[in-house]
C-alpha cells in the first residue's frame, strides 16, 4: 500500500532554536516525534518519513531580496538580532535554511505526485521580503508558494495560514501574485504582533483580490471558526479551485497559549484540519507545523491537526489542556464576539466582492 501521507525531517532542524527563555525551542519538533512515535505511526504503512536539504541562496531569493539574504548572513556572524525578538546565529541561519529546504522538498513531492499530503516543520510567516522578525529569519511559507508556481507551473495556489498571528511575511511576498491566493486568519491584529492584515488588505496591483484577512476576536472558538469557513475560506476555495493548498500555523491558537489569546480546544484543531482538507478538495496538501508556546498542549495540537488535515482520524490522547479562559456574557444578549465576527465577515466580503462571484 502507498503511503497517505510523507513527514519531511531532518534532525539539525534541532539546531533552529533561540536559547533558554525564548518561547521557540526546537524541542517541538522532537515532542511532536515523540509523540507521533508512541501512538505507532513510525510502523503505520500509512506514513512515510523523507529526509531534506537546507534550501541555497537561489531558493532564499525566491522571496527575499539578495540585500536582506546578505544582511541575515552579516547579522548571524556577529549574534546580532533581526528584531527584538529574534537573536540569530550562524546555527539559527542553518536550521532556517533547512525549514526552508524542507518546505521545497514538500513541494517537489506533491508536484511530482509522488505525495497527495506532506507535512513538514516551519512556517515562519514573519520574515517579508526585506525583513525578518517574529521569530522568523526565512519565510518557507512564501518560498515554497513562489517554487510551486516558477518551478513547477503551477497556477493557482493556496495558502490557508491558520496560525493566531497574522502572516504579514507571506502577504508582503505574494500581494501582487494573482496564482497565489493567501487567507490568513488570526487574532485581532489590534490586540497582537504583527499588528497588520487587516480586512481591507486585500493584495496589490494584479494580486488585489488574492489576498483575505480575517482578524477574529480575543478569544475566538470553534463557532467563530466555523462561521470563517463557511461563509469565506470555503466559497474562496471552491471558485480558486487550488492546485495545490499550503497550510501553515501550529498549536498557538489554543485557548492555553501563553502568547495568544483564542479558544481553540484540542479536538478544534482536528476539526480546523478536516477544514482545511474541505478547502482543497482532492488537491494535494503541503502542512506545514511551527508555532506554539505552551509545550504541554503542542503536541496534541499538532496531532489533532495533522488528523484533520490527513482525514485518517489518527487517535489523540486525552489530555489536561487547564480550563478555558470564562468570559463574563450578560444572559440573553449576543457576547461581543458574536457582533464583531459577523462585522468582519461582512467586511471582509464586502471588500473581495469585486474579485470573487462567490461574494456577489
Ligand atoms: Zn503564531
Amino acid at each position: 500500500m502507498a503511503a497517505r501521507a510523507t513527514v519531511v525531517y531532518h534532525p539539525d532542524l534541532l539546531s533552529l532554536d533561540f536559547g533558554e527563555g525564548h518561547p521557540l525551542r526546537s524541542d517541538r519538533y522532537s515532542d511532536f516525534l515523540s509523540l507521533f512515535s508512541k501512538l505507532g505511526l513510525d510502523a503505520d504503512p500509512r506514513f512515510e518519513k523523507a529526509g531534506c536539504q537546507a534550501a541555497s541562496h537561489d531558493d532564499l531569493l525566491l522571496a527575499h531580496s539578495p540585500e536582506y539574504v546578505l544582511e541575515v548572513g552579516k547579522v548571524a556572524l556577529r549574534r546580532g538580532s533581526l528584531s527584538i525578538d529574534t537573536p540569530i546565529s550562524p546555527e539559527i541561519v542553518q536550521g532556517s535554511m533547512l525549514a526552508v529546504g524542507g518546505a521545497l522538498e514538500a513541494g517537489r513531492r506533491v508536484a511530482s505526485c509522488e505525495s497527495r499530503h506532506v507535512a513538514c516543520f516551519g512556517g515562519f510567516h514573519h520574515a517579508g521580503p526585506d525583513y525578518g522578525g517574529g521569530f522568523c529569519v526565512f519565510n518557507d511559507v512564501a518560498i515554497l508558494a513562489r517554487a510551486l508556481v516558477r518551478r513547477h507551473g503551477k497556477r493557482r495556489v493556496m495558502v490557508i495560514d491558520t496560525d493566531a498571528h497574522a502572516g504579514d511575511g507571506t502577504e508582503d511576498v505574494l500581494a501582487q501574485d494573482p496564482s497565489v491566493l493567501v487567507v490568513s486568519m488570526h487574532q485581532d491584529p489590534t490586540t497582537i504582533f504583527p499588528g497588520k492584515c487587516f480586512a481591507q488588505d486585500i493584495g496589490l496591483g494584479e494580486g488585489r483580490g488574492f489576498t483575505a484577512n480575517i482578524p477574529l476576536p480575543l478569544m475566538s472558538e470553534l463557532d467563530e471558526y466555523q462561521r470563517c469557513f463557511q461563509e469565506i475560506v470555503l466559497p474562496l476555495a471552491r471558485e480558486f479551485g487550488p492546485e495545490v493548498v499550503i497550510r501553515n500555523g501550529g498549536s498557538d491558537p489554543h485557548y492555553a497559549d501563553e502568547l495568544t489569546q483564542l479558544g481553540l480546544s484540542v479536538a478544534d484543531f482536528k476539526w480546523l484540519g478536516m477544514m482545511v482538507r474541505e478547502a482543497a478538495q482532492g488537491a494535494p496538501l503541503v502542512d506545514m507545523y511551527g508555532s506554539g508556546y505552551n509545550p504541554r498542549v503542542l503536541p496534541s495540537c499538532w496531532m489533532a491537526l495533522l488528523s484533520g488535515t490527513s482525514g485518517m482520524n489518527l487517535h489523540v490522547p486525552r489530555m489536561d489542556e487547564g480550563r478555558r479562559p470564562e468570559i463574563a456574557v450578560t444572559p440573553g444578549l449576543a457576547t461581543q464576539r458574536d457582533f464583531e465576527i459577523l462585522g468582519t465577515i461582512a467586511e471582509v466580503k464586502k471588500n473581495l466582492k469585486p474579485y470573487w462571484k462567490c461574494f456577489q
